[in-house]
């Protein structure tokens, strides 16, 4: 039997790594956590928690617009955008602090190092140039913004890693991309100010999302102040007198102090040495895993983003909780990928959870589609012109609540625990049996008794 400096290492000090490292180092394994950044990774260092807190910041102007409608008279009000970076860069740093404390206190060992494979147990330590060697690895090295190489220009153009430390906030700025990043981040910068297009390969933006949710977020964003343009692409970006010169494909010339791209994430291997360790990728560069998340080399497993499964916090984490019941205590468990609620943090906000009303037209032959649209109470004194929508769809044979999706204020909030009534199986039934909680938003997701129409074999009637 061969001896190992560590039982498992680690490699990547993000989501997925460091909860696969601390749960394994607090079973009393020797663990050792590489992390060539910051410790937290993507999702707390210039992901979720950064870019959460800039969508509270760019709320604000509206909260203060709506306050007269209440009474308020709110003075003259200014965003300072230092405060804010500065103030966000110190919640971060306190956030990391905590990572490092929870895998310092389960006796994991904190690398502060780039890592690589050398082969199936052999880790390069490239701060040291030392090699250590482990029983059992794990691949948790995420992904990193595509920097699409092949547009001209692409280097005057920033990621979102960028947009959580720019020197100033610019004047007007064009986000390329359709997904939820390009989305929210379009809703952060016009909501501080700033003047904002979208620009998308696509017909609509957020592609997978519910039809109907991605016309409506669409339709207030524009109706806010924001330029989409959608079906086309930039094909070139070069510096002008005033900032950024992008020409587009259908031939339009647009102008803007900054251009961020937010077309995907690829998965982080290149470097990793995962040919000298035998590790297969895909054509993507992503590890591939089985249902286990582990790769082909026996004692390697890969999760989270550079396996390009489901790019989310969550999903990370749940993978590095499988990984340690299949490895650790002797309970091979999968994955489940079932009923994922997500949100998309934009303004108005998407909480959606389980299948879209197209996607359940393709599997289930007749549907009952609930919907509703209505002005919130809050918007009726605030004067606000919004609306806000809730889709309930109901599997007509079997009652089932099979997918649930809202736009407007904390929607995401209400997908999380529609997420529980959808994983529990719930029916429509069980729906109209329960109370409405009155005066609240979420009280029209059981009082919507009769279908506002039915889905037969994929159409509507
Ligand atoms: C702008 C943005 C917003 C997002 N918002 C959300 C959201 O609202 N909700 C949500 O659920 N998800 C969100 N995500 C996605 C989420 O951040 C990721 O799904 C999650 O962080 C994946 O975790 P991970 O452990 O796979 O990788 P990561 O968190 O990316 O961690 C990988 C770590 O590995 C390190 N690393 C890479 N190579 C090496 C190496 N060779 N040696 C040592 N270290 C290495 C990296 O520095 C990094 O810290 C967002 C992502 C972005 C970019």
């Amino acid at each position: 039997m061969p001896s190992y400096d560590y039982d498992l290492f680690v490699i990547g000090g993000g989501s997925g790594g460091v909860r696969s490292a601390r749960v394994a180092a607090s079973l009393g394994k020797k663990v050792a956590i590489a992390e060539e950044y910051r410790y937290g990774g993507t999702c707390v260092i210039r992901g979720c928690v950064p870019k959460k807190l800039f969508v509270y910041a760019s709320q604000f102007h509206e909260h203060f617009e709506d306050a007269a409608g209440f009474g308020w008279t709110v003075g003259e009000s200014a965003f300072d955008w230092k405060k804010l970076i500065a103030a966000k860069d110190n919640e971060i740093a306190r956030l990391e602090g905590l990572y490092k404390k929870g895998l310092a206190g389960a006796n994991a060992e904190i690398l502060e190092t780039r890592a690589e494979l050398v082969d199936a147990h052999t880790i390069k330590l490239l701060r040291t140039g030392e090699t250590v060697t482990a029983k059992t690895i794990v691949i948790a090295t995420g992904g990193r913004p595509n920097p699409h190489a092949a547009l001209p220009g692409h280097e005057l153009c920033i990621s979102s890693n960028e947009a959580f430390h720019l020197e100033e906030l610019p004047k007007s700025i064009l986000i390329a991309g359709g997904g939820y990043i390009a989305v929210e981040f379009a809703n952060i910068f016009h909501g501080l100010g700033v003047e904002t297009t979208l620009i998308y390969r696509g017909t609509e933006i957020l592609s997978r999302f519910d039809e109907d949710l991605r016309r409506g977020l669409h339709e207030a964003m524009v109706a806010k102040g924001i330029r989409i343009l959608c079906q086309d692409v930039m094909e070139k970006v070069t510096r002008g007198e005033n900032g950024l010169v992008i020409e587009t494909m259908k031939g339009e010339t647009l102008n803007a102090g900054i251009v961020m791209l937010a077309l995907g994430r690829d998965p982080n291997t290149r470097g990793l040495g995962l040919e000298k360790a035998g590790v297969a990728v895909n054509e993507r560069g992503a590890v591939i895993v089985d249902d286990y998340s582990r790769t082909n080399v026996e004692n390697i497993y890969a999760l989270g983003d550079v396996t390009d499964r489901v790019q989310l916090t969550p999903v990370a984490i749940h993978e590095a909780m499988c990984f340690i019941e299949t490895e650790y205590k002797n309970n091979p468990t999968k994955p489940d990928y079932d009923l994922i609620p997500t949100a998309v943090f934009s303004q108005p906000e998407i909480g959606t959870v389980g299948l879209s009303e197209e996607e359940a037209g393709k599997r289930y032959q007749e549907l009952e589609v609930y919907r509703a649209q209505f002005r919130p109470l809050k918007a009726t004194l605030s004067g606000r012109a919004e609306k806000m929508m809730m889709k309930l769809i109901v599997d007509a044979a079997s009652r089932k609540v099979v997918g649930a999706h809202i736009l407007g204020h904390d929607a995401g909030e209400m997908a999380q625990i529609l997420g529980i009534t959808l994983k529990a199986g719930c029916t429509k039934d069980d729906f109209d049996r329960t109370m409405a909680l009155h005066p609240t938003a979420a009280e029209e997701l059981v009082t919507m008794y009769a279908p506002s129409y039915r889905v037969r074999d994929g159409q509507r009637l």
